[in-house]
């Protein structure tokens, strides 16, 4: 029976650590260096980098968005201003 070392042990969790890291690095197009690839801007050239996973909000969703935030926004600034009048 083998028993794994708490040092194996550790090692074998870096080693997975660093291969799920791995996963997620993607070149950067411009200069050729590692970057994340949740990354937008490359942190050693500053280039623009497309995000895997990510796609651009449709315009549509973006304005119910924008409206539902103004909406929000408006209402929070009418319950403040009751609430100053009120607790005058
Ligand atoms: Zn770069």
């Amino acid at each position: 029976m083998s028993k794994k070392t708490a040092e194996e042990k550790q090692e074998e969790r870096k080693r997975k650590r660093q291969a799920r890291l791995q996963k997620h690095i993607v070149t950067c197009p411009h200069c050729g260096e590692d970057a994340l690839d949740h990354m937008t801007k490359c942190p050693h050239c500053g280039g623009e980098l497309t995000p895997s996973g990510y796609k651009p909000m449709d315009e549509e969703k973006r304005k119910k968005i924008q409206r539902i935030s103004l909406i929000v926004g408006a209402a929070a600034a009418v319950v403040i201003a009751v609430l100053i009048f009120v607790l005058k």
